[in-house]
C-alpha cells in the first residue's frame, strides 16, 4: 500500500474540501497530492545512515560558525574549519573568561594557538605564542577575540550542537528504539530521492531520528520547499502495521495548512530557534479539522487502513474548546489557509490567540497523565461540549474540575473578547 497512499489521496482530498468549502477545493487538492509519504521504520542500517546525517549538519554547523568567528573578527579567507570536538573548547574557553580569575599565560597561549587554527596557522610554535604573549597589549587582544567567538558561539551554536551530539549518541547507543517493525526499510532513499537539497534532506533525517527515539508523536509532518522553490509537505507516519485512519488524517490535516502559518508549529525544529509559538493550540485545530474529514469518510464507507482508531489527546481538548472551533471556523479556516502568518493575530486579537494557546498548553498537560480516559470522561460527562452551558455556581468536586472550570471561565471571556475585537475591527472597515 505504500505506493498506494497516492491512489487514496484524490478521495481523502475531497473530504477535506468537502469540510472546508469549494473556495479552498483547488488549493487542498494540491497541497495534499504534492506532499510526500514516508513509512518510517527502524533498523540498524538506519540508524547509521541517519547519524550520518547527523554529522553532515554538524560539519555544516562548524562551517557557519568558522566563517561568522572570521567574519567578526575581520579575518579575510582563507580560514580553517575547525572540527565540532576542537569547537568544543570555546566551552572551556568561556568558562575562564567569564571568571574573575586572573588568566595564566597558559591559558593565554592556548588562546593564541585555538586563534592560530582558526586562521590557518596551525604550527605556530611554542616560542612564538610565548613571545607574543610577552606583551600585555597582546594579551587583551586575543582575550578579546576569544572572548567575541565565545558569545558567538554561546548564542548560535552550542545548544544545537550539544542536542545534535546527544541524538547520536542516543542514536548509535544499544538500545532499542521504542518503534521497531520487521519491514524492509527504504526510507532513507525514499528521503535521498525527494526533490530537496542536501540540508533539508539531512535536517529531514535528523527529525525522523528524534521521532524513532522518542516516541512522542504519532507521525509528524515535515515543510519545506523544493530544489525549484516550490512549497513541499512531508508526512512521516508509522509503519502500515500500527498506521490508523486517525493517525493519517491527521498528518494529511497538517498538509492542508499554509506553510508559513503552520511551519511554526506541530512539531520541533532543531535548526530553527522560535517554533514552538501556539503549537498545542494549532495541533487541537489540527486535529479537529481532521475529524471533521474523517467523519465525513466513514458515513461513506471509506478506510484506508485496517487497523482500529483511537481517541488522539487533542481531541480531548474539544470539550473546552468546540465553541470556538465551530463559532469560528470560518475565521480559522481562512487563517490556516493563508500563507500569511500575521493574519491569526489580525482576525483574533493578539492577546485572545495567546490566551486560547495557553488554554491549550494547560488543559493538554492536565490531563495527560495515565488517568487520561479516566479523566477526560468524568469531566465530559459532567460539563459537556459547550462551555455556555455550564453551571459555574456548582462547587468542583475534584482537583481536574477545579482545573477544568477555571480554563472554562477563561475561555468564556476569551470568546467575548475575540467577539468584542471583530466587532471592533468591523466597525473600523466600515468608517
Ligand atoms: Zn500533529
Amino acid at each position: 500500500m505504500e505506493n498506494n497512499i497516492k491512489s487514496y489521496l484524490p478521495q481523502i482530498s475531497e473530504y477535506f474540501v468537502k469540510d472546508f468549502g469549494k473556495e479552498y477545493g483547488e488549493v487542498i487538492r494540491q497541497r495534499i497530492n504534492d506532499s510526500a509519504f514516508l513509512f518510517v521504520s527502524t533498523s540498524l542500517a538506519n540508524k547509521r545512515k541517519l547519524s550520518t546525517a547527523i554529522d553532515n549538519q554538524l560539519l555544516r554547523l562548524t562551517n557557519q560558525f568558522c566563517k561568522e568567528a572570521g567574519n567578526a573578527l575581520g579575518i579575510s579567507s582563507p580560514y580553517k574549519i575547525l572540527t565540532p570536538e576542537e569547537l568544543s573548547e570555546l566551552k572551556y574557553y568561556d568558562v575562564l573568561i567569564k571568571s574573575s580569575s586572573e588568566l595564566n599565560d597558559e591559558t593565554y597561549i592556548d588562546f593564541v594557538k585555538f586563534l592560530g587554527k582558526l586562521v590557518q596557522k596551525d604550527k605556530i610554535s611554542q616560542k612564538n605564542c610565548e613571545n607574543y604573549i610577552k606583551n600585555d597589549k597582546n594579551k587583551e587582544i586575543i582575550k578579546n577575540c576569544i572572548k567575541t567567538i565565545c558569545q558567538i558561539y554561546d548564542k548560535n551554536y552550542v545548544d544545537k550542537m550539544r542536542d545534535l551530539t546527544r541524538l547520536k549518541r542516543q542514536l548509535l547507543s544499544n538500545e532499542e528504539p521504542s518503534k521497531t517493525t520487521g519491514a524492509e526499510d527504504r526510507t532513507i532513499d525514499e528521503i535521498d530521492a525527494l526533490d530537496i537539497d542536501e540540508n533539508e534532506k539531512d535536517i529531514l533525517k535528523i527529525k525522523i531520528a528524534e521521532y524513532v527515539l522518542n516516541d512522542e508523536t504519532a507521525g509528524f509532518s515535515f515543510y519545506t520547499k523544493s530544489t525549484s522553490g516550490k512549497d513541499m509537505r512531508v508526512c512521516i507516519l508509522p509503519p502500515l502495521e500500527e498506521l490508523n485512519d486517525s493517525i493519517l488524517f491527521h498528518e494529511i490535516s497538517h498538509t492542508v495548512n499554509a506553510h508559513n502559518y503552520s511551519a511554526k508549529s506541530g512539531f520541533t525544529l532543531i535548526i530553527d530557534d522560535d517554533n514552538k509559538e501556539n503549537q498545542d493550540l494549532d495541533e487541537i485545530i489540527t486535529d479537529y479539522f481532521a475529524l471533521k474529514a474523517q467523519n465525513l469518510a466513514q458515513k461513506e464507507g471509506f478506510k484506508v487502513c485496517n487497523n482500529e482508531n483511537e481517541l488522539s489527546l487533542y481531541s480531548c481538548a474539544f470539550m473546552l474548546f468546540r465553541n470556538f472551533l465551530e463559532g469560528y471556523a470560518k475565521d480559522i479556516k481562512s487563517c490556516r489557509m493563508s500563507g500569511d502568518p500575521s493574519l491569526l493575530d489580525k482576525t483574533f486579537g493578539k492577546e485572545n490567540i495567546k490566551s486560547l494557546s495557553q488554554l491549550a498548553t494547560q488543559f493538554l498537560d492536565l490531563i495527560d497523565t495515565e488517568r487520561q480516559g479516566e479523566i477526560v470522561n468524568a469531566l465530559e460527562e459532567k460539563y459537556g461540549f459547550d462551555i455556555d452551558k455550564i453551571d459555574f455556581s456548582q462547587k468542583p468536586k475534584s482537583y481536574y474540575e477545579k482545573q477544568y472550570l477555571k480554563f472554562a471561565k477563561t475561555m468564556q471571556e476569551t470568546l467575548n473578547n475575540i467577539k468584542e475585537f471583530q466587532k471592533d475591527a468591523d466597525s473600523e472597515n466600515s468608517l
